[in-house]
């Protein structure tokens, strides 16, 4: 017979037991959770101790007809699950048996085992919840700590757009919509904003890590803003800025601040991509004249691609320098393109690139140089210089050094794209979460109205992670650019390395999150009109320009195979083998059973664990790498080869380093928050950010036995709970961003 009174000890269980059951899944660290709160529950006597012992047994689970019956006293209790609930199953078990407390023990249960409320809330009766979002925390104040210390300048810049000349318009025409934005790139540039990373005397402030905030807003206007804005007083302001001298800076850079001047920055060719130091295009000094001589030699060595070439007068180009018969190796001169009338010059052609996939707003085009001639100044001479005796000088003697220490310049752009790109994903985010919460599909028949998008768990977990990683990149980069910017620190060569990883895992993921929230917004996503078409549009391609995140990746991992080398005192390779060899067995001895099955909620969220994952990661890869290096080297396999052979590793050790490297300076950033309750959310957000890379790269870490199949497991439930946990404060955190309502103009928002 069916027992159907249930005491008041063993009552307040039965929501628990009847969830644990529906779900066929009971693993050995949920039994024990739940073994280990029965024991240590004193509301409980020996006899219900016992029963409920019993019905844990997996091997003698409870009859169907005890599940029914579970189901029909919760049933007849017409007490209903509040899913706004902090500790939604606690409370409906508190309810059932008319306590005042919540029983702490059942709450361990709740928080402990995994079980989310949008897992289990088809089994109860619903109360339904209308309020969707919690008042926990302010979006300003989540704005404030994501400004820092550009507050002032940035809120600025927010009011600046708010005008008509900044609304977004569908233009599909590519003339009219690029002398629009060629409009509001002259706006900003009048108004002191394309200049703000020059020097005072030239109409700036010296502020590369505000015009940087700045840059990423551009992205919420429009992408070919962003990128045109970007062109003109980045890549070809900044090269004058970083590559010339004081004669350069005082006839071209105010006026290229102000957009008096336009200009481009011609570095790719046809022919030449990736490859920079093999361009074609030839820069020829002429004693005689006391000139160089521009010219594009062959078919496939003109430039292309060059964004603003259109409406440029000069152009920063990068050409091989020849002096005395002598190539000195890539150097960057200044060559006028067209006259006042705007009409091309004697030697110079120009072609439109056309249509792309996006970013039609930017005028991209082909070059072609016929034995164009300037005069020797105009050769960008910081770092090597034509001298008046029509000799070549650089105070960098080896042509490599002086190759990557130019090109090391440029990173403050590369910076800006991930940047730019951020920005792209924080938009589509925005724009995702905003619908998901007005957006309803589905019920089942307890519940009045459907279902908010936002609620189901696929949603929170396609979103969350994702939200969690746009604020890890977010300080990452504010701090990137901050050691950029630092003068006191001229070796950027280790910046160089990280910024050329996070560009790439950064752009990366700004495209995936982009086509993730265009399907998560359904059809609408893919309306014109709601601003995600023309993000993948644009997004899309900074994946490519600064650099290919592959090559780049490529770039990064060498480096850090320096890195290490360096940190081992240039000790050789053999004793830095060595060295990491012993390091790893230092961690490996952390890594015993024990540890790698440990599931334990305190132990899943400490960043302790976290950083230690990312660091044994990060730190054997580099060590399997240069053993395998080591060992195609010692059978006499050259260099070049060796490197081919472990191209697919260099890609996993640079994309595992750059993953660190924004883990360890976000917890940096989090832990200096003064407000503690802005500091546990955004540990949170962290916690996320760490357990989904983690659980991204399973596989791997599973191979190499640094977690178990139950550790796996665990760490894939937690994504789900963190994603659901945060599922109150998703709004509040995409508001975070700072997104100004006059930018969010999707329809599918309000
Ligand atoms: C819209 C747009 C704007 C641009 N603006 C400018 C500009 O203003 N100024 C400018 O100078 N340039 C500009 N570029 C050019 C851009 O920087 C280049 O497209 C980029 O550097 C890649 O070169 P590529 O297109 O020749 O590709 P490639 O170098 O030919 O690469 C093609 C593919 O080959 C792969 N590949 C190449 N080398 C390797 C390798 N060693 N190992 C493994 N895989 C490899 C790459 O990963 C990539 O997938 C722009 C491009 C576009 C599309």
């Amino acid at each position: 017979m069916i027992v159907t009174d249930y005491s008041i000890g063993i009552l307040q269980y039965i929501p628990f037991f009847y969830v644990i059951w529906s779900d066929d899944l009971l693993s050995a660290s949920e039994i024990s959770v739940v073994q280990k709160v029965i024991e240590l529950d004193t509301s409980l006597n020996v006899d219900e101790k016992h029963q409920l012992r019993r019905w844990l047994k997996r091997d003698t689970p409870p009859f169907d007809d005890e599940i029914k019956n579970w189901k029909q006293t919760i049933a007849n209790s017409k007490v209903r699950l509040i899913e706004s609930d902090t500790y939604p199953l606690s409370s409906l078990s508190q309810r059932l048996v008319n306590s005042e407390n919540l029983n702490d023990h059942l709450k361990h249960i709740e928080v402990h085992l995994g079980i989310q409320p949008n897992h289990y809330n088809h089994l109860f009766d619903v109360e339904v919840v209308h309020e969707k979002t919690s008042s926990e925390y302010d979006a300003n104040i989540l704005d404030e700590i994501l400004k820092g210390e550009h507050a002032r300048v940035v809120d600025r810049f927010r009011s600046f757009l708010d005008k008509p000349d900044f609304s977004w318009q569908v233009l599909r025409n590519k003339e009219d919509f690029r002398n629009r934005i060629l409009q509001q790139v002259q706006l900003l540039g009048e108004a002191g904003y394309g200049a703000m990373a020059y020097p005072p005397e030239y109409g700036g402030t010296g502020d590369m890590p505000a015009y940087a905030a700045i840059f990423e807003h551009l992205m919420f206007v429009d992408g070919s803003l962003a990128v045109k804005f970007g062109v003109q007083f980045g890549l070809f302001g900044g090269s004058i800025q970083k590559l010339g001298t004081k004669k350069h800076h005082d006839e071209y850079l105010t006026d290229a601040g102000t957009t008096k001047l336009l200009g481009c920055f011609a570095m790719t060719e046809t022919g030449h991509g990736s490859n920079v130091r093999g361009i074609k295009t030839t820069a020829t000094y002429e004693k005689s004249s006391d000139s160089i001589i521009i010219h594009t030699p062959g078919k496939n060595d003109n430039k292309e691609y060059i964004g603003n070439a259109i409406h440029s007068k000069i152009a920063t180009v990068f050409a091989q320098l020849i002096v005395n018969g002598k190539n000195e190796g890539v150097h960057a001169i200044l060559v006028p393109l067209r006259n006042e009338n705007h009409e091309e010059l004697e030697g110079v052609s120009v072609k439109d690139n056309g249509y792309k996939l996006g970013l039609n707003g930017v005028d991209n085009g082909k070059i072609w140089f016929n034995n164009v001639k300037v005069p020797r100044e105009n050769l960008l001479n910081k770092y090597g210089e034509i001298q008046e005796d029509g000799t070549y000088a650089s105070s960098i003697k080896n042509p490599n050094k002086r190759f990557f220490t130019m090109l090391g310049t440029l990173v403050g752009g590369r910076i800006c794209v991930a940047r730019g790109a951020l920005g792209g994903s924080k938009m589509a985010l925005s724009i995702a979460v905003k619908y998901a919460l007005n957006r309803r599909q589905f019920n089942d028949n307890v519940k009045v109205q459907e279902d908010l998008i936002m609620d189901y768990p696929t949603h929170q977990l396609r979103l969350t992670p994702a939200i969690a990683g746009a604020y890890v990149y977010h300080f990452t980069l504010e701090e990137m650019m901050k050691r950029y910017s630092d003068y006191s620190q001229p070796d950027k060569r280790k910046i160089e390395t990280q910024v050329a990883g996070l560009k790439s895992i950064i752009t990366w993921f700004a495209n995936e999150t982009i086509q993730e929230c265009r399907e998560a917004c359904g059809g609408k996503g893919y309306l014109l009109e709601n601003r995600i078409a023309d993000l993948k549009g644009d997004v899309d391609i900074f994946t490519t320009f600064e650099g290919d995140n592959t090559v780049l990746l490529q770039l990064a991992a060498k480096g850090i195979l320096s890195d290490f080398r360096a940190e081992f005192n240039s000790a050789g390779f053999a004793s830095v083998l060595k060295l990491l060899q012993t390091q790893l067995s230092d961690k490996l001895t952390a890594i015993n059973p024990l540890y790698s099955n440990k599931v334990d909620a305190k132990h899943l969220y400490n960043p302790k664990f976290h950083r230690h994952a990312f660091d044994y990661r990060t730190r054997r890869l580099t060590y399997t790498l240069a053993m395998r290096i080591r060992n195609y080297i010692k059978k006499g396999i050259p260099s070049y080869q060796a490197f081919l052979k472990v191209q697919t590793h260099l890609l996993a050790l640079g994309k595992a380093y750059s993953v660190e490297l924004a883990y360890n300076i976000f917890c940096d950033h989090y832990q200096q928050i003064e407000d503690l309750k802005y500091r546990a959310l955004l540990e949170k957000v962290g916690c996320l950010y760490a357990l989904d890379q983690i659980n991204k790269d399973a596989k791997w870490f599973l191979e190499q036995g640094y977690i178990g199949g139950t550790k796996s497991k665990a760490i894939r439930q937690r994504v789900e709970r963190l994603s659901t946990e945060l599922r109150p404060h998703i709004e509040v955190l995409v508001d975070g961003f700072g997104i100004p309502e006059h930018c969010l103009t999707a329809p599918i928002t309000k």
